[in-house]
């Protein structure tokens, strides 16, 4: 199955932080990393004071069900120091969200994909745009149509090689 991740970390180095999550993403188990995005500056959502954003997608092929590669993705960002604080997206050290798995649709406690916010968040839809142009949604929606609506709220290319 193919999975897009959503990588993003405002804290402690993010540029190093994204490298190091593309890094670990590598070693998941009976997986491989296939594609990664650029790395990408974004302004915060929710509270403006914090740091800017960096973001990259990445694809990975994978044999793990939804949820092992959800549990594998919050042990990567607990590595890298992630505390879980009451104030929704406040800063962090590293997030990872499972965007799209396959063509499927999951809706249980812990998972909900295709990821709830991906349709509105320019630093999710770019760099997907970027690894998977010719993308549909599982119900049928094309990325570009995604792309047509977003703005891209000042959403800059930082680093065009992700070292993978
Ligand atoms: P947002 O979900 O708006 O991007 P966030 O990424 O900061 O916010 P987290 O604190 O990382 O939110 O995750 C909260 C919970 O979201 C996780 O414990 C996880 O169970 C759940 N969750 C639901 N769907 C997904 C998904 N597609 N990818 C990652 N986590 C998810
Ligand atoms: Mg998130
Ligand atoms: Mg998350």
């Amino acid at each position: 199955m193919i999975s897009y991740i959503g990588i993003g970390s405002n804290q402690q180095d993010p540029i190093k932080q994204a490298q190091q999550a593309i890094d670990a993403l590598k070693l998941l188990p009976n997986s491989e990393l296939v594609k990664c995005s650029s790395l990408y500056c974004s302004a915060p959502m929710g509270p403006q004071d914090q740091p800017d954003y960096i973001n990259a997608v990445a694809a990975i092929e994978t044999q793990l069900t939804p949820i092992e590669l959800l549990d594998a993705l919050q042990a990567i960002e607990q590595t890298q120091g992630r505390m879980r604080k009451d104030n929704r997206w406040g800063p962090r050290t590293l997030d990872l969200d499972i965007i799209l798995f396959d063509n499927q649709n999951i809706n249980s406690e812990r998972l909900v994909v295709p990821h709830y916010g991906m349709h509105e968040r320019e630093f999710v839809l770019y760099p997907l745009l970027e690894i998977a142009p010719k993308l549909t949604l599982p119900n049928g929606t094309h990325l570009s149509q995604l792309i047509e609506l977003c703005d891209k709220n000042g959403l800059i290319i930082i680093s065009e090689k992700t070292h993978f």
